[in-house]
C-alpha cells in the first residue's frame, strides 16, 4: 500500500527513502545543523527562538495564538526573542538560579510559551502543570519538584494554590500573569516585572547535559514519576520535527496537546520552533467544527494529535472534505495511545491520507517509532524506529536481556540507551531510574512485535497483561476487535482474578449512539469477539460504561477501572480528565 505517497510529491519529503537515510544517519552530523551559543554549549531556547530571531526568519511568526474568541495574535520570532528575555531577566532579577524550578499553572496563552523559553534561557528547569489540576496534584508536583517560581492567574492561585503555601516553603515567587500590581511580597505581578527589565539577555554557557525540562508522566500505571531531560534533548525534537513531522521552511504546525503532557511541550512549542516553522496555539479545548476550521483557516500543513480525538472526530462523522478545504495539509500524526488500523484507513477516508502513527513516552523526550511520509503505512503498526535510535524486543530475565529475533515474536520494547533526549533522572528515585535499563537498553514497560520488514506492533503496557487460562493477553488486541463492532465506541479491558483461570478478561464497553445497553447486544458483541479472537481470549464479562476513565492526555485508565471492580484503593488519581 503506497498510501500516504500521494501528498508527499507536492513537497519532497526530508527523508525520502527510510532505510537508506537510516543507515548513514549520524547524531553527529545533525548536531552541526544546530546553532550553538556563541561562547560554545547548547540552550533550547537559543536553538527554538533566537538564532532565528537573528536570521531572515526573524519576521516569520513563531506562535499563532488562537484566543477562546478565535481572535488571533501573532507573535513573530523577532518578537519571540525579545518577550522570552525579557521573562528570562525577571527571573535573574528573582536570583533565580541554574537548575532552579519553574513551575506554571496556566492555559495554553503566550506567557505560558514565553515562560517556558524563558526559563530555558535563564537555565532553570521548566515544569509545565495542566491548569486543570486540582490542588493535591499540584502540591505533588510543585513539591517533588522543588519550585521555587510559579507562573500562574489569579483565579487558579487562589483557588488551588493559595491554601497549599504553607505546605510548600520553597516556593518563593508566585508571578501572576493578569495583575498591574504586587499582591505582596511574595505575589507578584509579571507584567510589572517584565516592565522593569530590558529586553536584552545572552544566554549563558550551558552545557548540553544541563537539566532543562520536568515532565511527570501521565500515570497510567501509577504514581506520576518527575523524568528530567537535558538541553541536548533539543537535537530529538529537531530530528524528529524534521524527519517524522517533515517541518519545511514556510509551514503550518498544529500540535494539539497540551504543555501539561510531554507531546504539548516537545512538539507543541520546542520542535516547531526549532525547525523555525509557524506554530498554531489554540486557546479552546477539543471542539470538531473549530478545529475543522483551523485546519482550513490557518492552512495547516502538519497536524499532530492523539487518538483519543480521533475517536471524537470519527463519531461525529462529519465530511471536512465536503465543508472546508483543507487542501494545504500534507500530514497528520498521531501519539499517545494505540490508532487502531480502522482510525488509520478512517485518515485515508475522511482527509485523502492515512494517519501516521508514532510512539514514544514521557521518558524518552520525543518520538522513537513512527510511520514515515515518505514510507508505506501498515495501519495497525506504529511504524518503525527514528534514524538514530536502535529498537528490540527481547525477554527480560533478571539482570539479563534476550533478544527475540524471530518476527511477530511478543516481548519487551526495548531502545538502546543514549539518544539526545533520554530522560536523566527520575526526580529522587534513583533505584527506580536504574531500574529502567539492563546493561545496554533502555526497558520501556511496553510490550511489542516486529514484523519480518521491521515494523513494530503495540502490545500493551507490560503491567497491563492479562495472563488468562495460560495465555499472556495485550489489551490492544482485544480493544480493537471489539472495536469492529459497530456497536462499539470505545473499549477496555483488565484482568480480574480468577481461581480457575488465573485471570478472567472483561471488558468496559462504551456504546454507539443508537445501541441499546441490554444483554441482547451484549451477547453479539461477546459472540462477535469469540470469533474474531478465540473463546481463551475473548472477554468473558463485558460492562457497559458512559465513558472510560481517561488521563489528561487521552490514555485509558485501566488500572483505575480495575480498582474499581476490585473495590480496591484507587490510587493517584491526579492526571484523571
Ligand atoms: P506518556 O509518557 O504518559 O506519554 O505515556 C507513554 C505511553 O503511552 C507509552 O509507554 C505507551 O504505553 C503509550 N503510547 C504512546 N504512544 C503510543 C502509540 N503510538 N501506540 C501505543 N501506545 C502508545
Amino acid at each position: 500500500m503506497k498510501d500516504n505517497l500521494h501528498k508527499v510529491n507536492r513537497t519532497i519529503s526530508n527523508m525520502p527513502d527510510y532505510d537508506s537515510f537510516y543507515s548513514k544517519f549520524s547524531w553527529e552530523k545533525e548536531y552541526e545543523s544546530l546553532d550553538g551559543l556563541p561562547e560554545g554549549g547548547i540552550n533550547i531556547a537559543h536553538e527554538a527562538v533566537d538564532r532565528h530571531a537573528n536570521s531572515n526568519r526573524r519576521d516569520t511568526v513563531a506562535l499563532k495564538w488562537m484566543r477562546n474568541d478565535r481572535s488571533v495574535e501573532d507573535i513573530t520570532y523577532a518578537d519571540l526573542k525579545l518577550r522570552t528575555s525579557r521573562f528570562a531577566n525577571v527571573l535573574e532579577k528573582l536570583e533565580i538560579k541554574k537548575g532552579d524550578g519553574v513551575f506554571t499553572l496556566l492555559g495554553r496563552i503566550p506567557l505560558l510559551y514565553v515562560a517556558a523559553l524563558g526559563t530555558l534561557k535563564a537555565r532553570a528547569i521548566f515544569c509545565p502543570m495542566f491548569s486543570v489540576f486540582g490542588p493535591e496534584p499540584a502540591f505533588q508536583r510543585l513539591s517533588k519538584g522543588k519550585a521555587k517560581v510559579l507562573v500562574s492567574t489569579t483565579k487558579l492561585y487562589e483557588k488551588k494554590i493559595k491554601p497549599l503555601l504553607e505546605r510548600l516553603p520553597l516556593l518563593r515567587t508566585i508571578l501572576l500573569v493578569d495583575v498591574d500590581q504586587h499582591v505582596d511580597d511574595k505575589v507578584k505581578s509579571l507584567s510589572l516585572l517584565m516592565r522593569e527589565v530590558t529586553d536584552h539577555y545572552s544566554i549563558k554557557d550551558t552545557q548540553p547535559e544541563d537539566p532543562a525540562l520536568l515532565h511527570f508522566t501521565s500515570g497510567t500505571t501509577g504514581m506520576p514519576k518527575g523524568a528530567l531531560h537535558v538541553h541536548r534533548a533539543v537535537l530529538t525534537h529537531y530530528v524528529t520535527g524534521k524527519y517524522v513531522l517533515d517541518l519545511h521552511p514556510g509551514d503550518v504546525f498544529w500540535c494539539t496537546a497540551d504543555p501539561g503532557w510531554v507531546t504539548g511541550t516537545s512538539y507543541g512549542i520546542i520542535a516547531p520552533l526549532v525547525n523555525g516553522v509557524t506554530n498554531i496555539v489554540d486557546e479552546e479545548e477539543f471542539d470538531a467544527t473549530r478545529w475543522y476550521s483551523i485546519l482550513e483557516e490557518h492552512r495547516v500543513n502538519v497536524w499532530y494529535t492523539a487518538p483519543t480525538a480521533i475517536r471524537r472526530l470519527m463519531r461525529l462523522e462529519l465530511k471536512p472534505l465536503d465543508s472546508y478545504d483543507l487542501s494545504n495539509l500534507r500530514l497528520i500524526h498521531s501519539v499517545g495511545e494505540p490508532l487502531q488500523a480502522e482510525e488509520v484507513v478512517w485518515g485515508k477516508k475522511t482527509f485523502g491520507m492515512p494517519i501516521c502513527d508514532n510512539w514514544w513516552q514521557t521518558e524518552t523526550g520525543g518520538i522513537m517509532i513512527s510511520n514515515y511520509a515518505s514510507m508505506e503505512v501498515r495501519p495497525g503498526s506504529m511504524g518503525k524506529p527514528l534514524p538514530g535510535i536502535e529498537a528490540s524486543i527481547g525477554s527480560i530475565e533478571g539482570e539479563k536481556v534476550q533478544l527475540l529475533t524471530k518476527p511477530l515474536e511478543q516481548g519487551h520494547l526495548l531502545l538502546k540507551a543514549g539518544w539526545p533526549s533520554m530522560f536523566r533522572a527520575y526526580l529522587d528515585e534513583e533505584e527506580r531510574y536504574k531500574k529502567c535499563f539492563k546493561g545496554e537498553w533502555y526497558i520501556t514497560g511496553d510490550l511489542a512485535k516486529k514484523d519480518a520488514e521491521g515494523y513494530y506492533w503495540f502490545v500493551g503496557r507490560a503491567d497491563d497483561i492479562i495472563k488468562t487460562s495460560g495465555h499472556m493477553v495485550g489489551p490492544f488486541e482485544v480493544e480493537s476487535a471489539l472495536m469492529e463492532h459497530p456497536a462499539v465506541a470505545e473499549a477496555a479491558i483488565i484482568g480480574k482474578p480468577d481461581a480457575m483461570i488465573g485471570e478472567l478478561v472483561k471488558a468496559f464497553v462504551v456504546l454507539e449512539p443508537g445501541f441499546e445497553a441490554d444483554e441482547a447486544t451484549k451477547l453479539d458483541i461477546k459472540g462477535f469477539s469469540r470469533k474474531k479472537l478465540g473463546p481463551a481470549i475473548a472477554p468473558k464479562e463485558i460492562e457497559f460504561i458512559d465513558s472510560l476513565p481517561k488521563t489528561k492526555s487521552g490514555k485509558i485508565l485501566r488500572r483505575l477501572l480495575k480498582a474499581r471492580e476490585l473495590g480496591l484503593p484507587e490510587g493517584d488519581t491526579s492526571t484523571l480528565e
